[in-house]
Protein backbone atom coordinates (compact mmCIF):
# COMPACT_ATOMS: atom_id res chain seq x y z
CA UNK A 1 0.00 0.00 0.00
CA UNK A 2 1.60 3.12 -1.21
CA UNK A 3 -1.20 5.36 0.69
CA UNK A 4 0.41 8.50 2.27
CA UNK A 5 -2.16 9.22 5.34
CA UNK A 6 -1.88 12.73 6.31
CA UNK A 7 -2.77 13.80 9.85
CA UNK A 8 -4.01 17.30 10.66
CA UNK A 9 -1.69 17.96 13.73
CA UNK A 10 0.87 18.19 11.23
CA UNK A 11 -1.04 20.33 8.74
CA UNK A 12 -1.88 22.75 11.42
CA UNK A 13 1.44 23.05 12.43
CA UNK A 14 3.12 25.88 10.48
CA UNK A 15 0.03 27.77 11.11
CA UNK A 16 0.21 27.28 14.79
CA UNK A 17 3.58 28.44 14.54
CA UNK A 18 3.15 31.55 12.34
CA UNK A 19 0.13 32.55 15.02
CA UNK A 20 2.71 32.16 18.19
CA UNK A 21 5.74 34.44 16.32
CA UNK A 22 3.04 36.71 15.48
CA UNK A 23 1.54 37.05 18.72
CA UNK A 24 5.10 36.98 20.73
CA UNK A 25 6.37 39.45 17.89
CA UNK A 26 3.73 41.91 18.07
CA UNK A 27 3.49 41.76 22.14
CA UNK A 28 -0.69 41.33 21.89
CA UNK A 29 -3.11 39.19 23.58
CA UNK A 30 -6.20 38.84 20.81
CA UNK A 31 -9.12 37.56 22.98
CA UNK A 32 -11.59 34.74 21.77
CA UNK A 33 -14.99 34.10 23.58
CA UNK A 34 -16.57 30.51 23.12
CA UNK A 35 -20.22 30.01 24.24
CA UNK A 36 -21.29 26.40 24.67
CA UNK A 37 -24.94 26.10 25.43
CA UNK A 38 -25.49 22.58 24.20
CA UNK A 39 -24.59 19.17 25.87
CA UNK A 40 -22.83 18.09 22.44
CA UNK A 41 -20.15 16.07 23.66
CA UNK A 42 -18.60 16.55 19.75
CA UNK A 43 -18.29 20.62 21.08
CA UNK A 44 -17.25 19.93 24.15
CA UNK A 45 -14.73 18.39 22.23
CA UNK A 46 -14.09 21.12 19.79
CA UNK A 47 -14.19 23.66 22.93
CA UNK A 48 -11.44 21.71 24.71
CA UNK A 49 -8.94 21.68 21.38
CA UNK A 50 -9.80 25.49 21.08
CA UNK A 51 -8.61 25.94 24.90
CA UNK A 52 -5.27 23.91 24.40
CA UNK A 53 -4.43 25.18 20.72
CA UNK A 54 -5.10 28.81 22.14
CA UNK A 55 -3.36 28.50 25.28
CA UNK A 56 -0.21 27.18 22.93
CA UNK A 57 -0.33 30.03 20.70
CA UNK A 58 -1.10 32.92 23.01
CA UNK A 59 -4.60 33.60 22.10
CA UNK A 60 -6.52 34.53 25.42
CA UNK A 61 -9.42 31.86 25.23
CA UNK A 62 -12.54 32.17 27.55
CA UNK A 63 -14.92 29.60 27.82
CA UNK A 64 -18.52 30.99 28.55
CA UNK A 65 -21.15 28.43 29.65
CA UNK A 66 -25.35 28.87 30.01
CA UNK A 67 -28.65 28.44 29.30
CA UNK A 68 -29.88 28.76 25.55
CA UNK A 69 -32.31 31.24 26.55
CA UNK A 70 -29.84 33.49 27.92
CA UNK A 71 -27.56 32.69 24.72
CA UNK A 72 -28.53 36.01 22.78
CA UNK A 73 -27.87 38.55 25.52
CA UNK A 74 -24.57 37.12 26.35
CA UNK A 75 -23.50 37.48 22.69
CA UNK A 76 -24.71 40.93 22.76
CA UNK A 77 -22.78 41.80 26.33
CA UNK A 78 -19.74 40.44 24.54
CA UNK A 79 -20.37 42.20 21.47
CA UNK A 80 -19.95 45.37 23.48
CA UNK A 81 -16.91 44.80 25.46
CA UNK A 82 -14.03 46.21 23.56
CA UNK A 83 -11.97 43.34 25.74
CA UNK A 84 -13.36 41.39 23.67
CA UNK A 85 -11.77 40.81 19.94
CA UNK A 86 -13.57 37.18 18.86
CA UNK A 87 -16.62 35.20 19.28
CA UNK A 88 -17.66 32.05 18.10
CA UNK A 89 -20.86 29.65 19.17
CA UNK A 90 -20.89 26.05 19.59
CA UNK A 91 -23.58 25.06 17.34
CA UNK A 92 -26.64 23.17 17.19
CA UNK A 93 -27.76 25.43 20.16
CA UNK A 94 -31.55 25.57 19.29
CA UNK A 95 -30.89 22.98 16.06
CA UNK A 96 -33.30 25.21 14.36
CA UNK A 97 -33.84 28.52 12.20
CA UNK A 98 -33.04 30.19 16.03
CA UNK A 99 -29.71 29.36 15.05
CA UNK A 100 -29.23 30.87 12.18
CA UNK A 101 -30.60 33.99 14.03
CA UNK A 102 -28.16 34.09 16.39
CA UNK A 103 -25.28 33.66 13.47
CA UNK A 104 -26.47 36.97 12.87
CA UNK A 105 -26.48 38.47 16.51
CA UNK A 106 -22.62 37.98 16.46
CA UNK A 107 -21.08 41.48 15.65
CA UNK A 108 -19.86 41.31 12.35
CA UNK A 109 -16.62 42.75 13.35
CA UNK A 110 -16.02 40.06 15.74
CA UNK A 111 -17.09 37.01 14.09
CA UNK A 112 -14.07 34.68 14.38
CA UNK A 113 -16.38 32.16 12.03
CA UNK A 114 -17.61 34.13 9.66
CA UNK A 115 -20.98 32.96 9.51
CA UNK A 116 -22.24 36.58 9.44
CA UNK A 117 -24.77 37.12 6.14
CA UNK A 118 -21.91 39.46 4.68
CA UNK A 119 -18.97 37.07 4.97
CA UNK A 120 -21.31 34.02 3.02
CA UNK A 121 -22.37 36.46 0.94
CA UNK A 122 -19.48 37.56 -0.70
CA UNK A 123 -18.07 33.96 -0.43
CA UNK A 124 -20.48 32.96 -2.46
CA UNK A 125 -19.95 35.99 -4.61
CA UNK A 126 -16.78 35.31 -4.91
CA UNK A 127 -15.63 39.10 -3.38
CA UNK A 128 -12.62 38.32 -1.53
CA UNK A 129 -12.29 42.07 0.25
CA UNK A 130 -14.02 43.82 2.46
CA UNK A 131 -12.77 47.40 1.36
CA UNK A 132 -12.40 48.93 -2.14
CA UNK A 133 -8.38 49.16 -1.23
CA UNK A 134 -8.14 45.51 -0.73
CA UNK A 135 -7.04 45.58 2.59
CA UNK A 136 -8.98 43.81 3.93
CA UNK A 137 -9.75 39.90 3.43
CA UNK A 138 -13.34 38.80 3.81
CA UNK A 139 -13.39 36.12 6.85
CA UNK A 140 -14.27 32.67 5.39
CA UNK A 141 -16.02 29.75 7.76
CA UNK A 142 -13.78 27.78 9.49
CA UNK A 143 -14.55 24.46 8.03
CA UNK A 144 -14.51 25.17 4.77
CA UNK A 145 -11.41 27.32 4.86
CA UNK A 146 -9.68 24.30 6.90
CA UNK A 147 -10.39 21.67 4.28
CA UNK A 148 -8.89 24.42 1.43
CA UNK A 149 -5.76 24.61 3.23
CA UNK A 150 -5.59 20.82 3.85
CA UNK A 151 -6.09 20.70 -0.13
CA UNK A 152 -3.08 23.53 -0.34
CA UNK A 153 -1.06 21.14 1.98
CA UNK A 154 -1.47 17.66 -0.02
CA UNK A 155 -0.96 19.61 -2.87
CA UNK A 156 -4.25 19.72 -4.90
CA UNK A 157 -4.08 23.40 -5.50
CA UNK A 158 -1.15 23.95 -8.46
CA UNK A 159 1.20 27.03 -7.63
CA UNK A 160 1.60 28.00 -10.89
CA UNK A 161 -1.60 29.01 -11.70
CA UNK A 162 -2.51 32.66 -10.55
CA UNK A 163 -4.44 32.64 -7.01
CA UNK A 164 -7.90 32.18 -7.62
CA UNK A 165 -7.96 29.94 -10.39
CA UNK A 166 -5.86 26.75 -8.77
CA UNK A 167 -8.23 24.21 -8.68
CA UNK A 168 -8.74 24.44 -12.65
CA UNK A 169 -8.76 21.11 -14.32
CA UNK A 170 -9.58 19.09 -10.73
CA UNK A 171 -12.24 17.45 -10.01
CA UNK A 172 -14.13 16.79 -6.84
CA UNK A 173 -17.00 15.26 -5.00
CA UNK A 174 -18.15 16.89 -1.43
CA UNK A 175 -20.54 14.63 0.09
CA UNK A 176 -22.12 16.96 2.33
CA UNK A 177 -24.04 19.99 1.24
CA UNK A 178 -24.71 21.15 5.07
CA UNK A 179 -24.99 25.17 4.99
CA UNK A 180 -22.17 25.30 7.69
CA UNK A 181 -19.43 22.85 5.57
CA UNK A 182 -20.76 21.11 2.70
CA UNK A 183 -22.01 24.26 0.03
CA UNK A 184 -19.88 26.81 1.23
CA UNK A 185 -16.97 24.33 0.33
CA UNK A 186 -18.35 23.30 -3.04
CA UNK A 187 -18.50 27.20 -3.87
CA UNK A 188 -14.89 27.84 -2.42
CA UNK A 189 -13.62 24.93 -4.57
CA UNK A 190 -15.12 26.20 -7.61
CA UNK A 191 -14.43 29.58 -7.39
CA UNK A 192 -10.91 29.00 -7.25
CA UNK A 193 -11.42 26.46 -10.34
CA UNK A 194 -12.34 22.60 -9.37
CA UNK A 195 -15.59 21.28 -11.07
CA UNK A 196 -17.64 19.78 -7.82
CA UNK A 197 -20.27 17.22 -7.46
CA UNK A 198 -21.72 18.22 -4.14
CA UNK A 199 -23.53 15.62 -3.04
CA UNK A 200 -26.43 14.94 -0.66
CA UNK A 201 -29.31 12.78 0.63
CA UNK A 202 -31.70 13.90 -2.17
CA UNK A 203 -29.21 14.08 -5.22
CA UNK A 204 -26.04 15.74 -6.74
CA UNK A 205 -25.18 19.43 -7.93
CA UNK A 206 -22.35 20.71 -9.92
CA UNK A 207 -20.60 24.11 -8.96
CA UNK A 208 -18.53 25.13 -11.60
CA UNK A 209 -17.10 28.48 -13.49
CA UNK A 210 -17.58 27.12 -17.09
CA UNK A 211 -15.42 26.10 -19.66
CA UNK A 212 -11.96 27.70 -19.77
CA UNK A 213 -13.08 29.18 -15.84
CA UNK A 214 -15.32 32.33 -17.89
CA UNK A 215 -16.93 32.74 -15.34
CA UNK A 216 -16.62 35.41 -12.59
CA UNK A 217 -17.73 33.33 -9.53
CA UNK A 218 -19.50 29.35 -10.28
CA UNK A 219 -22.79 28.72 -10.58
CA UNK A 220 -24.68 25.31 -9.94
CA UNK A 221 -26.72 23.40 -11.94
CA UNK A 222 -28.78 20.49 -11.34
CA UNK A 223 -27.57 16.85 -12.33
CA UNK A 224 -29.21 13.63 -12.62
CA UNK A 225 -25.83 11.76 -11.48
CA UNK A 226 -25.30 9.19 -9.00
CA UNK A 227 -22.58 8.72 -6.35
CA UNK A 228 -21.59 5.80 -8.78
CA UNK A 229 -20.83 8.11 -11.77
CA UNK A 230 -18.49 11.14 -9.86
CA UNK A 231 -16.96 9.30 -7.44
CA UNK A 232 -14.46 7.24 -10.44
CA UNK A 233 -14.21 10.72 -11.99
CA UNK A 234 -12.88 12.53 -9.01
CA UNK A 235 -9.44 13.70 -7.95
CA UNK A 236 -10.40 14.48 -4.66
CA UNK A 237 -13.37 13.43 -2.25
CA UNK A 238 -14.62 14.91 0.69
CA UNK A 239 -16.88 13.43 2.81
CA UNK A 240 -18.74 14.87 6.11
CA UNK A 241 -21.33 12.27 6.63
CA UNK A 242 -22.59 12.37 10.41
CA UNK A 243 -23.75 8.86 10.79
CA UNK A 244 -21.38 6.01 11.93
CA UNK A 245 -22.90 3.75 9.44
CA UNK A 246 -22.29 5.60 6.53
CA UNK A 247 -19.28 4.77 4.26
CA UNK A 248 -17.79 5.39 1.39
CA UNK A 249 -17.58 2.74 -1.67
CA UNK A 250 -13.99 2.30 -1.26
CA UNK A 251 -14.62 0.09 -4.83
CA UNK A 252 -15.69 3.24 -6.68
CA UNK A 253 -12.38 5.62 -5.62
CA UNK A 254 -10.56 6.67 -8.69
CA UNK A 255 -7.24 4.77 -8.39
CA UNK A 256 -4.14 7.87 -7.00
CA UNK A 257 -7.33 10.23 -5.09
CA UNK A 258 -6.69 12.62 -2.11
CA UNK A 259 -9.71 11.71 0.11
CA UNK A 260 -10.89 13.48 3.45
CA UNK A 261 -13.18 12.84 6.27
CA UNK A 262 -13.98 15.92 8.11
CA UNK A 263 -17.00 14.21 9.73
CA UNK A 264 -16.73 13.01 13.13
CA UNK A 265 -17.34 9.73 12.12
CA UNK A 266 -14.84 7.74 10.05
CA UNK A 267 -16.96 7.76 6.27
CA UNK A 268 -13.60 6.15 4.81
CA UNK A 269 -13.27 2.34 5.55
CA UNK A 270 -9.53 2.78 6.44
CA UNK A 271 -8.22 -0.14 5.20
CA UNK A 272 -10.04 -0.21 2.22
CA UNK A 273 -9.04 3.49 1.56
CA UNK A 274 -5.59 2.99 1.56
CA UNK A 275 -5.39 0.47 -1.27
CA UNK A 276 -7.07 3.48 -3.44
CA UNK A 277 -5.88 6.46 -2.07
CA UNK A 278 -2.56 8.70 -2.93
CA UNK A 279 -3.39 10.51 0.02
CA UNK A 280 -5.42 10.17 3.20
CA UNK A 281 -6.39 12.88 5.46
CA UNK A 282 -8.95 11.28 8.25
CA UNK A 283 -10.02 14.37 10.39
CA UNK A 284 -8.94 17.64 9.93
CA UNK A 285 -10.80 19.34 13.42
CA UNK A 286 -7.47 20.67 14.22
CA UNK A 287 -7.00 22.87 11.23
CA UNK A 288 -10.34 24.02 11.34
CA UNK A 289 -9.14 25.38 15.12
CA UNK A 290 -6.06 26.66 13.48
CA UNK A 291 -8.56 28.43 11.36
CA UNK A 292 -10.51 29.72 13.93
CA UNK A 293 -7.52 31.48 15.64
CA UNK A 294 -6.20 32.84 12.39
CA UNK A 295 -9.71 34.54 11.48
CA UNK A 296 -9.12 35.97 15.04
CA UNK A 297 -5.51 37.62 14.51
CA UNK A 298 -7.20 39.40 11.36
CA UNK A 299 -10.22 40.49 13.48
CA UNK A 300 -8.16 41.61 15.87
CA UNK A 301 -6.28 44.08 13.33
CA UNK A 302 -9.09 45.10 11.75
CA UNK A 303 -10.61 46.39 15.18
CA UNK A 304 -7.08 48.24 15.43
CA UNK A 305 -7.31 49.80 11.88
CA UNK A 306 -10.78 50.92 12.95
CA UNK A 307 -9.81 52.96 16.18
CA UNK A 308 -7.08 54.27 14.55
CA UNK A 309 -9.10 55.85 11.40
P1 LIG B 1 -25.55 18.35 8.69
O1 LIG B 1 -26.39 17.31 9.34
O2 LIG B 1 -26.00 19.77 8.73
O3 LIG B 1 -25.35 17.99 7.15
C1 LIG B 1 -25.09 16.69 6.70
C2 LIG B 1 -25.02 16.67 5.19
O4 LIG B 1 -24.69 15.36 4.76
C3 LIG B 1 -26.33 17.03 4.50
O5 LIG B 1 -26.04 17.77 3.33
C4 LIG B 1 -26.92 15.68 4.11
O6 LIG B 1 -27.80 15.72 3.00
C5 LIG B 1 -25.64 14.92 3.80
N1 LIG B 1 -25.83 13.48 3.93
C6 LIG B 1 -26.26 12.80 5.01
N2 LIG B 1 -26.30 11.48 4.72
C7 LIG B 1 -25.89 11.34 3.46
C8 LIG B 1 -25.72 10.24 2.59
N3 LIG B 1 -25.98 9.00 2.99
N4 LIG B 1 -25.28 10.46 1.34
C9 LIG B 1 -25.01 11.72 0.92
N5 LIG B 1 -25.15 12.79 1.69
C10 LIG B 1 -25.60 12.62 2.94
O7 LIG B 1 -24.08 18.20 9.33
P2 LIG B 1 -22.81 19.20 9.34
O8 LIG B 1 -23.01 20.32 10.28
O9 LIG B 1 -22.40 19.52 7.95
O10 LIG B 1 -21.73 18.23 9.97
C11 LIG B 1 -21.38 17.02 9.29
C12 LIG B 1 -20.28 16.33 10.07
O11 LIG B 1 -19.12 17.13 10.04
C13 LIG B 1 -20.59 16.07 11.53
O12 LIG B 1 -20.02 14.82 11.90
C14 LIG B 1 -19.89 17.21 12.23
O13 LIG B 1 -19.54 16.89 13.58
C15 LIG B 1 -18.66 17.36 11.36
N6 LIG B 1 -18.05 18.67 11.41
C16 LIG B 1 -16.69 18.72 11.51
C17 LIG B 1 -16.03 19.92 11.56
C18 LIG B 1 -14.53 19.92 11.65
O14 LIG B 1 -13.90 20.97 11.72
N7 LIG B 1 -13.93 18.77 11.62
C19 LIG B 1 -16.76 21.11 11.52
C20 LIG B 1 -18.14 21.06 11.36
C21 LIG B 1 -18.77 19.82 11.29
Amino acid sequence: MSCKVVLAQGISTSYREELKNTIKARNIRPKLVGFLANEDPAAAKYAEWTAKTCAETGVEFELRTCARNDLEDKIIEANQDAGVHGIMVYYPVFGDRQDQYLQQVVDVSKDVEGLHHKYIYNMYHNIRFLDAAKTKKCIIPCTPLGLVKVMEYVGVYNGILPHGNRLHGRVVTIINRSEIVGRPLAALLANDGAKVYSVDINGIQEFHRGVGLQLKKHEVTETTLKVEDVLPLSDVVITGVPSPTYKVPSNLIREGAVCINFSTFKNFDGDEIKKKAAIYVPAVGKVTVAMLERNLVRLYDYQLQDRES
